[in-house]
C-alpha cells in the first residue's frame, strides 16, 4: 500500500506498544518514519529494524517530550535526514491510577507533563515545517467517556488533549493542516501488562462494557492512525476518533 508514499512521519513514543505498531503502519502504508523514544533505545532499534526489514524506511531518534530543547532536535532531525515532515503522532504518554487520597503534586506532574505539555511542545516545534496536507493525530483514551474511577489525573490529561485537538484544528486549519485524536479503550501493551491492567478486574470489567466483547489490540489502532494520515481524511479535522469496540 502506497496512500503514505513520499510522506514523513514523527511518532512519539514508538519504542513499544501502540506507538510501535503506529510507525510500522506508516512505513507500511508509504511513510518515512522518525520512531520516537525516551529510554527504550533498544526497543526503537528493534522497530526501525522491522521497518527496514519490511521494505520501509525509519529511524530512531531520542528525545524526552517534556524537554523544548529535545523536541526540537526531534524535528530537526526529521528534516535533515528526510527533508520534510507531513504526519506527526502525539503518541507518548503514562498512566498511573490511584485513589484520589493518593494525589500528589509530583503524579499530577509527570502525567500532565508528558501527556499534555509533551504534545504541546511537539507540534509547537513540527507547525514550522508542517504544509498544506499535513496531519497531526493525538492519541487521546476512551477514559474522557468512561470516566474510570481512580483515573482522575489521567483522564484530566486526556480531557485536555481531547480540548487542545479543537483549538489546534481551528488554529492550524487555515494553513490546510488537519489536526485529530484517536481515543483507545483498553489496550494490551507493555504499558497496560506493567500497570498489572490486564488480567485484572478491570480488563473484566472493560470487556464486560465493549459491545465487541474483548479488549483491543495496536493492531485495532493504528489503521485509524494511518487513515487520518493519509489524504483519504481530507475533510476530516478536529475529530476525537473512538477505537474502542464500542465502548464509550
Ligand atoms: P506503553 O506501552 O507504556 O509505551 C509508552 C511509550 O511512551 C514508550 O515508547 C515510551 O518510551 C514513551 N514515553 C514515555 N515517556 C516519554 C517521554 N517523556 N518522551 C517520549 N516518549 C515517552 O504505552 P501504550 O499503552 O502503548 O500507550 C500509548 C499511548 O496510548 C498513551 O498516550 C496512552 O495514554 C494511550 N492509550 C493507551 C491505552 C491502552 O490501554 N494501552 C488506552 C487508551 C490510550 P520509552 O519506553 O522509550 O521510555
Amino acid at each position: 500500500m502506497n496512500k503514505l508514499k513520499d510522506k514523513v512521519a514523527i511518532v512519539t513514543g514508538a519504542s513499544k506498544g501502540i506507538g510501535a505498531g503506529i510507525a510500522r503502519q506508516l512505513a507500511a502504508d508509504g511513510a518515512k518514519v522518525v520512531v520516537n523514544y525516551a529510554s527504550s533505545k533498544a526497543g526503537a532499534d528493534e522497530v526501525v529494524a522491522s521497518i527496514e526489514a519490511a521494505g520501509g524506511t525509519a529511524v530512531a531518534v531520542g528525545a524526552d517530550v517534556t524537554i523544548k530543547e529535545e523536541v526540537e532536535a526531534l524535528v530537526g532531525a526529521a528534516i535533515d535526514r528526510f527533508g520534510r515532515l507531513d504526519i506527526v503522532v502525539n503518541n507518548s504518554g503514562i498512566y498511573q491510577f490511584a485513589r484520589i487520597e493518593e494525589t500528589t503534586e509530583e503524579r499530577y506532574r509527570k502525567q500532565f507533563d508528558i501527556n499534555v505539555l509533551g504534545p504541546l511542545l511537539v507540534v509547537g516545534a513540527a507547525a514550522p515545517y508542517l504544509g498544506a496536507g499535513a496531519s497531526i493525530i493525538n492519541i487521546s483514551s476512551n477514559v474522557t467517556h468512561v470516566h474510570p474511577a481512580e483515573s482522575a489525573i489521567y483522564t484530566g490529561t486526556k480531557g485536555a488533549i481531547d480540548a487542545i485537538t479543537g483549538v489546534l484544528a481551528r488554529e492550524l486549519g487555515p494553513r490546510g493542516i488537519r489536526v485529530n485524536a484517536v481515543s483507545p479503550g483498553l489496550i494490551e501493551t507493555e504499558g497496560t501488562h506493567t500497570a498489572g491492567a490486564m488480567g485484572s478486574d478491570f480488563q473484566t470489567w472493560n470487556e464486560a462494557q465493549t459491545p465487541l466483547g474483548r479488549v483491543g489490540q495496536v493492531q485495532d489502532i493504528a489503521p485509524i492512525v494511518s487513515y487520518l494520515a493519509s489524504s483519504d481524511a481530507g475533510w476530516v479535522t478536529g475529530e476525537i476518533i473512538l477505537g474502542s469496540g464500542g465502548m464509550r
